[in-house]
C-alpha cells in the first residue's frame, strides 16, 4: 500500500514539473515574440533602386518568392527575371508584379550581394530591382564604400551619423520610380555586402539611430572628400543659404595625398562650356576671380572675350567643365596662390582679439571638482560652438572659461593680476578678400588652374575630419565643427 502511495506522489510531482515546464516554455515563446515585434517596430526600412533593365540576373541560396497576388513559390538558385506587361516572368512562368524574393541568406543581383529582400517590379517591358532592408543594414553597404575603413573610429562614427541622416532625409527621392534612393553618388554610393568591414560596422552599431538635427528637423549633411582647408558656404555652391553650412576654416592640414592639383584648360573648352550655359563671350581673352568667399575660395568668375564679359559661379563652372577635371573651386591661376594676406582665416579673424591676447592661462590640469563643474556648464549650453572648440584646441584655456562662466576671476589671474595686453592685430587691418581680383590671360590659348581639395566643399570634409580624429577629437566634436548649431538625436 505504502509503495502505491509513493508512486502516485512521484507521478503527481512529475505532472507538476511538466506543467511548470510548459508554462516557462510558453512565457519564453511570448517574450521572444514580443522582442521580435519590438525589433520589427524599431526597424526603419529603406528601398534602394539597384537596376532597371529588360532582364535582371538574380541568384542565391534557399530563394523563395511571393507575387503581387500573394502567391508563394520556391525559386531556383539562379535565374533571370523578365518583364511582360505588368507581370514578372521567371523561367517561363508569369507572376503578378511585384515579386518579392527572400532568403535567410544574402541575395545576389548581378555581381553584388545584398541583405534584406529584393523586390522585382515590371513596367513598360523593364524590370526594376529594389533592395528593401533596414536602414542600419543599408548603412553597412554605404560606409564600406564612402569612407576608408582603416581610419580612426571617431571619423567613421561621424560618417555613420551623417550618412544615416542623409539617407533618412532622402526617403522618397525616387518615389516616381518606386524606391527611396539610388546606388550612385546622386544619393549615396551603396555596394551591398560587397564592401563590409568590421570597423565601419562597429561605427554604425555604436551610433545606432543617431542623426543630426537642426531645430528638430533632419539636417542637410552634405560631405566631401577634402575641403582644401576651409569648407564652402552652401549658398555659394547651390544658391540657398543654410545657417550651419557655412565657411569653416579647418584647424589642421588634411594630410590628403591628393591635397593639391592642377589642370590646364583650353580657351575652346571654356568657350564651349560658357555657350552651353548661354554665357558666351566670343573669343575668350581673360578669366578672373570676380568674388571670393571668406576663406579665399573662388566663389564667382568673370570671363572676358571679343563679345563682352559674363560672370558665372565657380561651382557652375566646375560642373560645366567636369567635377573630376576641376576638382574643387579652391583654385588660383598661379602655383603660388594669392598673397597670404589676401586670404584671411574667417575663424581667426573673428577670434583674433581673443586669441592674440597674452592671457595668464593656468596650464595645470583642472581639479576633479573643476572638471565636473565645467562639464555641467557645457551640458547646460553655457558656451557657444567656438568657445567649446577653443577649449578642445587649447585645453589650458578651460579654467579661464570655467571661471568666466561662473562670473569670478580664475585663481591664476587673482595671483598674478597682470594687465591684459591689447590684441596685436585687429580685424580691421585684414584686407577684404572680396576686393582681391586675380586674373589670367588666355593669349596663349589655355589657362592652368592650381587648386586644393576635392569635392564641392560643403559640410564635413572627410580628410579634415580624419586629421581631427587623429588628434583626439570625438565624433561629436567633429560634427559640431562642420555643422555648427546642429544637435545629435536618436531617432
Ligand atoms: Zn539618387
Amino acid at each position: 500500500m505504502r509503495t502505491v502511495i509513493l508512486a502516485r506522489r512521484r507521478l503527481r510531482r512529475r505532472r507538476i514539473s511538466w506543467n511548470c515546464c510548459k508554462k516557462i516554455a510558453l512565457a519564453v515563446f511570448f517574450f521572444s515574440l514580443c522582442l521580435c515585434l519590438s525589433a520589427e517596430a524599431q526597424a526603419r526600412w529603406i528601398r534602394v533602386g539597384l537596376m532597371t533593365a529588360p532582364s535582371a540576373p538574380i541568384s542565391g541560396r534557399s530563394l523563395s518568392g511571393r507575387d503581387g497576388g500573394g502567391r508563394r513559390f520556391s525559386l531556383p538558385a539562379s535565374f533571370s527575371a523578365h518583364a511582360r506587361g505588368s507581370n514578372v516572368v521567371i523561367q517561363g512562368k508569369s507572376y503578378a508584379s511585384p515579386v518579392i524574393v527572400s532568403s535567410p541568406h544574402q541575395i545576389r543581383c548581378g555581381k553584388v550581394s545584398y541583405e534584406g529582400e529584393l523586390v522585382l517590379r515590371a513596367r513598360g517591358g523593364q524590370v526594376t530591382v529594389i533592395n528593401r532592408l533596414d536602414v542600419e543594414k543599408y548603412l553597412r553597404g554605404v560606409l564600406g564604400y564612402e569612407i576608408n575603413p582603416q581610419w580612426a573610429m571617431e571619423v567613421l562614427k561621424a560618417q555613420a551619423v551623417i550618412s544615416r541622416t542623409y539617407a533618412l532625409a532622402q526617403m522618397g527621392r525616387h518615389e516616381a520610380s518606386g524606391y527611396d534612393v539610388c546606388t550612385t553618388d546622386h544619393c549615396q554610393v551603396y555596394r551591398g555586402t560587397n564592401v563590409l568591414h568590421a570597423s565601419t560596422d562597429r561605427a554604425i552599431a555604436q551610433t545606432r539611430g543617431q542623426v543630426l538635427t537642426y531645430r528638430g528637423d533632419l539636417a542637410h549633411t552634405f560631405f566631401c572628400s577634402d575641403s582644401g582647408g576651409a569648407t564652402a558656404d552652401v549658398g555659394d555652391v547651390w544658391g540657398k543659404r543654410v545657417p550651419y553650412l557655412v565657411v569653416r576654416k579647418e584647424p589642421f592640414p588634411s594630410g590628403s595625398p591628393k591635397a593639391r592639383w592642377e589642370v590646364s584648360l583650353s580657351a575652346g573648352e571654356i568657350q564651349n562650356a560658357l555657350a552651353k550655359k548661354g554665357k558666351s563671350v566670343g573669343a575668350l581673352s581673360q578669366i578672373a576671380i570676380e568674388r571670393r568667399d571668406a576663406a579665399g575660395r573662388a566663389a564667382a568668375l568673370r570671363f572676358t572675350g571679343s563679345a563682352g564679359s559674363s560672370v558665372l559661379s565657380s561651382a557652375a563652372f566646375r560642373t560645366l567643365i567636369g567635377a573630376k577635371k576641376v576638382r574643387s573651386t579652391f583654385f588660383e591661376f598661379s602655383p603660388d596662390g594669392p598673397r597670404t594676406t589676401d586670404v584671411p582665416d574667417p575663424v581667426q579673424r573673428r577670434e583674433a582679439p581673443r586669441t592674440a591676447r597674452k592671457i595668464a592661462f593656468d596650464p595645470t590640469p583642472l581639479t576633479t571638482a573643476e572638471d565636473a563643474q565645467l562639464k555641467a556648464l557645457i551640458e547646460q549650453k553655457k558656451f557657444n560652438v567656438d568657445e567649446r572648440l577653443d577649449m578642445i584646441l587649447y585645453p589650458e584655456r578651460r579654467r579661464n572659461y570655467l571661471y568666466k562662466a561662473l562670473g569670478v576671476e580664475t585663481p591664476a589671474m587673482e595671483r598674478k593680476r597682470e594687465p591684459l595686453e591689447q590684441p596685436a592685430e585687429t580685424a580691421k587691418s585684414i584686407p577684404n578678400p572680396a576686393r582681391t581680383a586675380v586674373s589670367a590671360s588666355l593669349a596663349g590659348g589655355s589657362v592652368t588652374l592650381y587648386g586644393r581639395g576635392w569635392g564641392h566643399g560643403v559640410g564635413l570634409s572627410q580628410w579634415g575630419a580624419k586629421a581631427m580624429a587623429d588628434r583626439g577629437w570625438s565624433a561629436e566634436n567633429i560634427l559640431e565643427f562642420y555643422y555648427p548649431g546642429t544637435t545629435i538625436q536618436k531617432r
